[in-house]
């Protein structure tokens, strides 16, 4: 187990016939980011964990401590980076993704997305390694092209409370095309799409964690707006291998890649569903829709069936019962208790 300060420099020596690859995850105790720690380390990677913990949980990644070819840096990636190991790959996961969390430090936010990429990239660039932006669906805004292909540029209000976080994804894209281009950084940018599943925080904010945690304790499910708006949720394993893929992909796979689940449900069916697989009664009450609030959202996911051959497998009903099943452990609630509150 290695877990080292900000100021501690990593230094390993890498042996010519050394075949193990090795990749940093920036934002890697967060909740997509320990998922692809798991999977790097079940691929048999050397993973270097960057992570900032201010949305990251010492509890997604303890058990990967004891593992020789985990490493954790506790670091903020808008800060400089203390990794001397060679790397490979450089998967940057690291920012707040749920609204109210990236909404709470904006200007942060904004850094997280603008000097850690850039930070992380010139990581790669010194490293010759391969980068793979996690971008997000939010580069569309509140879209009027229905599902978003990647050729939609988007409409996005560049002033208001989801600014920091949809201008600031912009500019990291941007940025890693910058390096692509002028520096002949080998850049990936996945486009991720709402995904959800075990290790998202119960006071998340998003609305998977939400509804669950609501369900279970038998307190009302908050409705924003009319809940007609829609999403399209992609269980969190799904997503992992889309993010693999993509990083592994052929060096001709440079532009943006959609990573989602195209079926899309309506705010109110997500809602029915947690509570038919709940078995919950708690009511459903309507809240004010928050600011900018996306009125619909699908990907057009024809580019990674055809660059990476990827397709999400896990229907929303069999990822919900496998989160539901992680939020009542959470709770520590026996399916008795569950029955009790139902
Ligand atoms: N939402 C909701 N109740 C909640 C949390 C969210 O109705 O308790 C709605 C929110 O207004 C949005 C959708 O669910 O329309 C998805 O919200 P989330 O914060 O998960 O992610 P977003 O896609 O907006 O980034």
């Amino acid at each position: 187990m290695r877990a080292l300060s900000r100021k501690t420099k990593l230094r390993t020596v890498r042996n010519s016939d050394d075949v193990k690859r090795t990749a940093v995850v920036a934002g890697g105790a967060g909740f997509l980011g320990s998922h692809l720690c798991r999977k790097l380390l079940d691929l048999d990677y050397r993973v270097v964990c960057v992570d900032s913990f201010l949305t990251g949980q010492q509890r997604n990644i303890s058990p990967l401590l004891r593992n020789h070819n985990f490493t954790l840096i506790n670091s903020d990636i808008v800060d400089a980076l203390p990794v001397e190991v060679h790397v490979d790959q450089v998967f940057n996961l690291a920012c707040a993704a749920s609204p109210p969390k990236y909404q709470e430090h904006p200007i942060h936010t904004m850094q997280t997305c603008v000097t850690g990429t850039h930070n992380l990239l010139r990581l790669a660039e010194t490293n010759d390694a391969r980068f793979l932006q996690a971008s997000t669906s939010e580069v569309y805004g509140d879209p009027h092209v229905h599902p978003q292909p990647e050729t939609y540029r988007g409409n996005v209000n560049p002033f208001g409370p989801r600014a920091c976080y949809d201008e600031g994804k912009r500019a990291a894209e941007a940025l890693c095309y910058d390096f692509k281009e002028s520096l002949g950084v080998n850049v990936k940018v996945a486009r991720i799409f709402n995904t959800y599943g075990p290790r998202m925080l119960a006071d998340d904010g998003r609305v998977v964690s939400n509804f669950i945690v609501q369900a279970l304790k038998g307190e009302p499910i908050t409705i924003f707006g009319s809940g007609q708006q829609t999403r399209s949720f992609c269980y969190v394993d799904d997503l992992v291998e889309g993010l693999i893929r993509l990083m592994n992909s052929d060096e001709t796979v440079a532009e943006p890649v959609n990573l989602g689940n195209p079926t899309e449900f309506t705010i109110v069916e997500l809602a029915e569903l947690v509570l038919q697989q709940t078995g919950s009664k708690s009511k459903m009450v309507k809240r004010k829709l928050p600011v900018d609030d996306p009125k619909q959202r699908r990907p057009d996911i024809s580019r990674a069936e055809e660059l990476l051959n990827w397709q999400p497998r896990v229907s929303l009903a069999q990822g919900l019962q496998s989160t539901i099943d992680y939020f009542a452990k959470q709770l520590g609630q026996t399916e008795a208790k569950r029955l009790e509150i139902a």
